[in-house]
């Protein structure tokens, strides 16, 4: 049998721009370009038609169509990784395997016990960084410390980031290397329990056009005025140093929501607390949550009365996507207008969101519930009618999700502004001032 190397795909799925295939193809050993349906998180899933693994499954072929250019094909097999790590330890001699780090907690216990398995072996699994600029404990400041506030962190990401970090590897100059064998065909999705919906997803094109002018219609959700790019990034179908750098050419806004990506994922590695559904500053976890599931149910169905809120929960539970104006705005509500505890809102949103990412989702929740690093201060409240009137003036997105808004039929609001901002600056104020 042929030595070969493996090349582990998990959140990269491409050929070009990426660590660890250009490391792999550059290595000793011909590369066999390998993928995990893995059953552990599969089996987690409720909807038998999510889309998430639509997509991951049309990249899918996509590569093997490509590799197949070149002679090789994409190995594909579905099960739990370590099992399915045994088979092809048994398939293959494999000399080494290359993959790219992920960060998120399941992702560090699944690669540790693989890792562990080729050991027995003596196989060498070589992992680089791909996903993020920085990442571990790249970006510290001066005295050594991880930043847990974004606008110091972004600027010492600015000062540290060069040509270096943001080039790009060149693996189609080893494009030779691939493994050329006849490959097992890969599972359908009706095999792995699953159905395609058949809906188009947004373009893995960058487009500068947009980018340019994204810090004028970023904050507008009834324009097609942010990148889309969201998806792409969470399962590595663009690379993020070709996006960063179009940044730095053409948009200092854009780029700053890249930081903020890049910062998550550190928060995530320096603060490993919020993994076990902890808040990010511990006395946020005493605030006595109302939960009122009917409550919960009206704002998961888009029915809570206030519109703003309403269009956010339909357009993510129509299309799986939601614009981040009215993310901040959606979790605020659920948070402090209904207290319902974030953490609802949180797993609502990882069973909805095409791009849902942990680190960003968290992130993003403990940001407006309050309890995160750099998050809004507790007695601000968001005015969900303040903001529609700011960012959606002429009821456009309103309207194009609600087109009932008018009409008798559409409940009244669930609570009253003033009350509930009221409610939640006492009940959160008892458990941050609490000793
Ligand atoms: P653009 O506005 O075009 O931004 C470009 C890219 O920058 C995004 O694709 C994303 O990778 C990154 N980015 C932008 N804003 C943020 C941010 N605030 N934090 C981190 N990265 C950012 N983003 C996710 O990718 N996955 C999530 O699960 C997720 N959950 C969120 C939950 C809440 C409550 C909030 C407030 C925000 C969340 N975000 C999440 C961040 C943001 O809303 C989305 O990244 C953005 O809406 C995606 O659309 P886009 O690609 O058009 O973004």
């Amino acid at each position: 049998m042929e030595k070969i190397s493996i090349c582990w795909l998990r959140r990269d799925l491409r050929l070009h721009d990426q660590a660890a295939l250009y490391h792999a193809l550059r290595g000793t050993y011909p590369v066999l370009v390998f993928f995990i349906f893995d059953r552990e998180i599969l089996d987690d899933l409720e909807d038998r038609r999510d889309r998430r693994v639509e997509f991951i499954y049309e990249q899918i072929l996509s590569l093997d169509k490509k590799l197949q250019k070149h002679k090789s094909g994409l190995l594909v097999k579905y099960g739990s990784a370590l099992p399915v790590w045994k088979e092809v330890l048994k398939e293959y001699d494999i000399a080494e395997v290359y993959t790219n780090n992920d960060y998120e907690q399941y992702a560090l216990e699944r690669d540790k016990a693989v890792a562990d398995l080729l050991a027995t072996k003596q196989i060498p699994l070589h992992s680089f960084k791909d996903q993020v600029i920085f990442e571990k404990d790249e970006v510290l400041s001066k005295a050594g410390k991880p930043y847990s506030v974004f606008t110091p962190y972004s600027k010492a990401w600015k000062t540290k980031v060069n040509d270096f970090y943001v080039k790009s590897y060149p693996t189609e100059k080893y494009f030779k290397n691939f493994f050329k064998a006849k490959l097992p065909a890969i599972p359908s999705l009706q095999e792995m329990n699953f159905e395609a919906v058949g809906e188009p997803f947004p373009s893995s094109e960058i487009n500068e056009e947009l980018i340019k002018d994204y810090d004028k219609t970023r904050d507008f959700p009834n324009l097609e005025g942010t990148s889309r790019m969201s998806i792409h990034l969470r399962f590595g179908t663009v690379s993020i140093r070709e996006l960063v750098r179009v940044a730095q050419k053409l948009n200092a806004t854009y780029l700053n929501e890249l930081m903020w990506r890049d910062f998550y994922f550190q928060v995530l590695y320096h603060f490993p607390h919020i993994n076990s559904g902890h808040a990010f500053r511990p006395e946020y976890d005493r605030i006595q949550w109302r939960n009122d599931e009917k409550d919960f149910e009206a704002w998961c169905e888009g029915q809570t009365g206030y519109p703003i809120v309403d269009a956010g929960m339909r357009q993510m539970n129509a299309t799986g996507f939601m614009h981040n104006r009215v993310r901040m705005i959606t979790a605020s509500f659920l948070a402090k207008h209904l207290l319902i505890d974030w953490r609802w809102g949180e797993a609502y949103f990882a069973k909805k969101l095409l791009d849902y990412d942990f680190s960003a989702n968290n992130g993003g929740w403990q940001w407006a519930a309050g309890s995160g690093c750099d998050a809004s201060p507790y007695f601000r409240v968001f005015n969900p009618a303040l903001q529609a009137k700011k960012f959606d003036a002429k009821q456009e997105y309103v309207r194009h999700w609600i087109p009932e808004v008018s009409e008798a039929h559409y409940p009244d609001p669930i609570v009253e502004h003033e009350t509930a901002r009221e409610r939640a600056i006492t009940t959160y104020r008892k458990a941050v001032k609490k000793k």
